[in-house]
């Protein structure tokens, strides 16, 4: 059976050392609340929450999965207790207004619970995931009456959201929808049309769910400029804030997907079904952006979630199972063979799994930083400063997280050789669990489009030079050069990373210039381009973790063996991942031709 121990000396080194959450915090008075003492009581209890009540359903729910019935889906034994569990501890608000019930705590601190909730069990945790995503939305775009109808319940939990985009017809290409929304007179909409892979589009956890839809009105321009965005509730809701008749949503079939068996993702089909819209006409995919921006870094999550359960389950394997002798003699010579632990190949997919699950988790809380900032910013330019950053980090974040959360649990399977393979283990369940994150919210070369495309050529490369620059001064002030006590063992950390940075500078301005003579460039380009900025975000937040742990050393060297595992991490992920850029830059910046001359029919 799968267990899972939250990484607690991890997740405080990050936000107690490296980011010192502690000092962000007490910078805005809307986090008064967000006090140390407060942090640690969030995640132990979070912490306790999911080893005792998720963890246990993570297998037994992906055996029973959901099971549809009548038009009802039904979710795993334990998962309404679990979620009840929830609601009555008051999880799911805790970084939500305070006005609608919730503790207005930073956003941060709702992702280190997202990240806790999900690694316990991904699936049980895609029922409240997709809420949060609806509730943004709403506080952002919803008009003052539709936030005081749906906020107070979403915020307790006792509804729940999802998110309506994708149709038969298309997923990545939003501009395609069809589903219809006619004007009434009593200023709703009808809404009818067809959705599909609707994640907790039904279930049997929440008395109501409240579906945000995009769809077009009669009279609407062609294409993305045409959308609106509506909510739609599966119940409709009375005036004084009861339940009344159910809306003319139903769930028309529950896919047989390759993992997350335990998530329900549905048809829904909406016959004339009473929406309201959200905001003004035709802006929906605008709104939806905002939706989409924290929905993927929640998917990001789902990257480090499997790379971190997947290696705490090989750690443990690899120290009890016994296999020939270590090629340098015998290092247990009591025992009949030595634990694969001494064998240089399984130690390289053990420290991938370490690398990719702490650097992973790194680059998450850096961000979320960035989005408690952007939260309480009051000045205009900054504001905007800081959502393009945001907006730069996400498809970085979303798109390379989930490829390598993915090889990770892959390298699970292989350090538990036949047992990896089988059920019982629990690893081939993270590998079938996590394939889908790099496909929904945005595929990957989606993620790399938005980079690419939009990010970095529509921006003329601004933010990327900003987030070079804060790489550069951070090289620059832990430098041989620099006053930094550490920089001698600093430095193999340091000049690497300038070197990347240098070069990703100039392959952006390379592939600027070309792409304006070949503009298949940028699709050819773009997944590499997007992966080679993954990789230099890594290293940085590698590097801040082996100046930090330098650091805490000479402060605690009670803890040691914990400081100086991060130094080894950061020195293995420089000299064995980090050099991955070379090879992606040179195919990156490869002429698309080799992609485009084959024609359709040679294929
Ligand atoms: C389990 C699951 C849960 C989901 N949950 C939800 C949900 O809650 N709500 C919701 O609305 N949707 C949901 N989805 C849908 C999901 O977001 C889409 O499947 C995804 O966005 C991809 O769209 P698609 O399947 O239509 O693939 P397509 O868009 O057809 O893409 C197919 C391939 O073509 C590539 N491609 C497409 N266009 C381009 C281009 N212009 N340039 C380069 N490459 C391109 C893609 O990268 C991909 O590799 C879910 C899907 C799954 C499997």
């Amino acid at each position: 059976m799968t267990t899972y121990t939250a990484p607690i000396e991890d997740i405080n080194f990050l936000i107690e050392d490296v980011l010192d959450y502690h000092s962000h915090y007490a910078k805005y008075l809307s986090y008064a609340e967000a006090t140390p003492d407060m942090v640690e009581m969030i995640v132990t209890e979070c912490a306790k929450f999911c080893e005792t009540e998720l963890a246990p359903l993570n297998q037994s729910g992906d055996k029973e999965g959901c099971q549809l019935k009548d038009g009802k889906v039904t979710t795993p034994k334990g998962f309404k207790e679990s979620y009840q569990a929830y609601v009555d501890a008051g999880w799911q608000g805790i970084s939500h207004p305070v006005e609608y019930g919730g503790q207005g705590l930073p956003p941060s601190l709702g992702l280190i619970r997202s990240e806790m909730l999900g690694t316990a069990n991904w699936s049980w945790s895609m029922y409240p995931g997709l809420s949060l995503g609806a509730m943004d939305t709403v506080i952002k775009h919803g008009s003052q009456s539709q936030k005081e109808i749906y906020l107070p319940k979403l915020t307790e939990g006792v509804w729940s959201g999802t998110m309506c985009l994708t149709e038969a017809q298309c997923g990545s290409d939003l501009g395609r929808i069809s589903t219809k929304a006619e004007p009434q007179k009593d200023g709703s909409y009808s809404i009818t049309g067809s959705k599909i892979f609707i994640s907790a589009g039904d279930h049997d956890l929440t008395e109501n769910i409240i579906h945000i839809v995009l769809a077009r009105l009669p009279d609407a321009p062609k294409g993305t400029r045409g959308i609106s965005l509506f909510v739609v509730p599966k119940i409709l809701v009375n005036e004084d804030s009861t339940l009344g008749e159910a809306n003319a949503v139903s769930c028309g079939t529950l896919e047989e997907k390759m993992g997350i068996k335990a998530s329900s993702t549905v048809t829904l089909n909406f016959d004339a079904a009473k929406g309201f819209l959200i905001g003004e006409e035709n802006k929906g995919l605008e709104y939806m952006f905002t939706y989409m921006n924290n929905a993927r870094l929640g998917t990001a999550l789902q990257g480090v979630s499997s790379a971190e359960l997947a290696y705490q389950i090989s750690l443990p394997y690899v120290k009890e199972r016994l296999s020939m002798r270590s090629l340098t003699g015998k290092k247990f010579p009591e025992k009949e063979a030595d634990p694969i632990i001494v064998h240089p190949d399984v130690r390289k997919m053990l420290l991938t799994q370490k690398a990719i699950s702490e650097g992973g988790r790194a680059m998450i809380y850096y961000a979320a930083k960035v989005l408690d900032e952007l939260e309480q910013c009051e000045d205009e330019q900054a504001s905007k400063a800081l959502d393009e950053k945001l907006g730069f980090l996400t498809p970085i974040l979303k798109g390379f997280l989930t490829e390598l959360g993915f090889e990770s649990a892959n390298l699970g399977i292989q350090v538990l050789g036949g047992y990896g393979y089988t059920k019982e283990w629990g690893l081939e369940q993270i590998v079938r669990d996590t394939r889908v994150s790099t496909l929904y919210e945005g595929t990957t070369g989606i993620q790399a489009l938005d980079l690419l495309g939009r990010k970095m050529l529509m921006e003329r490369g601004k933010t990327l030079r900003s987030f070079a620059n804060e790489i550069m001064g951070f090289c620059k002030g832990h430098s041989l050069i620099s006053g930094n006590p550490h920089k001698l063992r600093m430095n193999k950390f340091i000049w690497p990373l300038t070197k990347a940075v240098f070069n990703w500078q100039r392959y952006s301005l390379q592939i600027a210039s070309r792409a304006q003579k070949d503009r298949d460039l940028i699709g050819s380009a773009s997944v590499e381009y997007l992966m080679y900025s993954g990789y230099i975000t890594m290293a940085y937040c590698w590097a801040m973790m082996a100046q930090t742990a330098n650091e805490e050393i000479a402060k605690k060297p009670e803890n040691i063996d914990f400081y100086r595992a991060k130094v080894r991490t950061a020195e293995f992920y420089f000299e064995r991942i980090f050099p991955r850029i070379k090879t992606l830059g040179k195919t990156m910046m490869a002429k698309p031709r080799s992609l485009m001359r084959i024609t359709s029919e040679q294929f």
